[in-house]
């Protein structure tokens, strides 16, 4: 007689998706086995220490949310700092403030008042309010005006995608906030911070007692693997999982260039962003300010933006409608098979932590019938 599998789930990816939907089904007395192609848990929100500083080794990751229960949820398993990202943006050597704010149009205009700064933008985006903004381009350009435009998304937001903005979608510019007070905080939420201790502290805590392996890639093992448990829970690409039947999904990735500077400081903030296209990296990152760190010396990273490869990880999606098409495709398959599909890759989204946490709550709650 056939034994039953020793797991009910196998959770392919030890990010926040598998950690969440790990954590809510041991909850619920299942046993889970959480597997990872990488050397170590956490996905994309993997930190590594070097020189006493929580290194983001997958880029700069903030949590913001408007949803107090995701917020209590995640303090539940670490208490979080009052970290406020504030990024610069630096064009032609000068810095402006991001978002796009009171202080961005007084660095851009010299404008001082609100009056004053919407009168300068109502006459940039006079010329584009009669078009129905079908890219990023347009959307940009009716929302911002040309001097925005120019100096802070066109540059940055074409070499981050290696597209032109005219191929881009609308909705990744509408990310930003664009506000008529002197507030440079990135985000409009009320929850904003960063784990105390760093993110490996979220992860310790969503996955402890649970089974985790790492450098155990699915698709290298996935007869053995497959037998292990009653079902799969997949948190990768959703196009690899099908064999890319429908052809690949396009991803931007990055290459991330981690210095060690012996010196207390180098730029006095978390993230500034170069938004020049000619120099080949978005933004530099300093670790230490996440934490408000006081070690002697600091940690950067320049990120450089490429496209996805074999060898080079996919981290954004790109919803163009290319891309969405062949997704659909996948979607459609994957309403035939019996794994979950959940997370950034497999759901071909460019979802924000929260999101992606929101998701999996959302989905465990629905399948172990918990009212929310
Ligand atoms: P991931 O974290 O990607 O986890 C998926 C895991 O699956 C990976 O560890 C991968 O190794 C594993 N895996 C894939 N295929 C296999 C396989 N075949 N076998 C075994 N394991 C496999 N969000 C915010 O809220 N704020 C931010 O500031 C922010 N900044 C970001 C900056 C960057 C550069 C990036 C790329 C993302 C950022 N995000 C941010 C988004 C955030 O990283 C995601 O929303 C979240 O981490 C996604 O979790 P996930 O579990 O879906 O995916
Ligand atoms: N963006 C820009 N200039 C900036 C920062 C962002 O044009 O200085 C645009 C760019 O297109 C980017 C998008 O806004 O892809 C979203 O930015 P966000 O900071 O949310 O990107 P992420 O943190 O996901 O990389």
């Amino acid at each position: 007689m056939k034994s039953s599998p020793k797991y009910d789930f196998l959770i392919v990816g030890a990010g926040l998706y598998g950690a969440v939907f790990a954590h809510e089904a041991t909850k619920h007395g299942k046993n889970c086995l959480v597997i990872d192609k990488r050397n170590h848990l956490g996905g994309n929100t993997y930190c590594e220490d070097i020189e006493g500083i929580n290194v983001h080794k997958y880029g700069a990751h903030i949590f913001h949310t408007n949803d107090k229960t995701i917020w209590d949820y995640v303090n539940s398993f670490v208490p979080f700092n009052r970290y406020t990202n504030s990024p610069l943006a630096n064009f032609e050597g000068k810095l402006y403030n991001l978002p796009f704010n009171m202080n961005t149009f007084y660095q851009l205009w010299g404008t001082k008042t609100p009056d004053e700064a919407m009168a300068v933008l109502d006459e940039q985006t006079s010329k584009y309010r009669n078009i129905t903004p079908t890219n990023l381009e347009e959307q940009a350009l009716s929302l911002v005006g040309d001097d925005i435009y120019k100096k802070l998304i066109k540059g940055y937001t074409e070499k981050q995608w290696g597209r032109k903005a005219t191929e881009l979608p609308a909705f990744i510019i509408k990310r930003l906030p664009l506000r008529f007070t002197y507030d440079n905080n990135y985000f409009n939420d009320t929850y904003q911070g960063i784990p105390i201790g760093g993110y490996n502290k979220l992860t310790e805590g969503l996955l402890k007692g649970i089974e985790c392996r790492t450098n155990i890639d699915f698709f290298k093992e996935k007869a053995a693997l497959t037998g292990l448990a009653k079902q799969i829970v997949f948190t990768g690409k959703i196009d690899e999982y099908f064999d890319y039947c429908h052809g690949k999904l396009e991803y931007r990735s990055l290459d991330f260039k981690h210095e060690i500077l012996a010196q207390s400081n180098y730029q006095g903030n978390a993230v500034v962003n170069y938004t020049e296209a000619k120099i080949p990296f978005t933004r530099i990152i300093e670790h230490k300010h996440f934490e408000f760190g006081r070690q002697k010396s600091t940690v950067i990273t320049k990120e450089y933006p490429l496209e996805a490869s074999p060898e080079k990880e996919p981290y954004y999606p790109i919803n163009d409608t290319k891309n969405n098409e062949i997704f659909k495709a996948y979607q459609e398959m994957a309403k035939n098979e019996p794994t979950i599909f959940g997370g950034r890759l497999a759901e071909y989204k460019y979802y924000d932590m929260h999101q992606v946490i929101g998701a999996a709550l959302s989905d465990t709650r629905k399948l172990f019938n918990e009212k929310s």
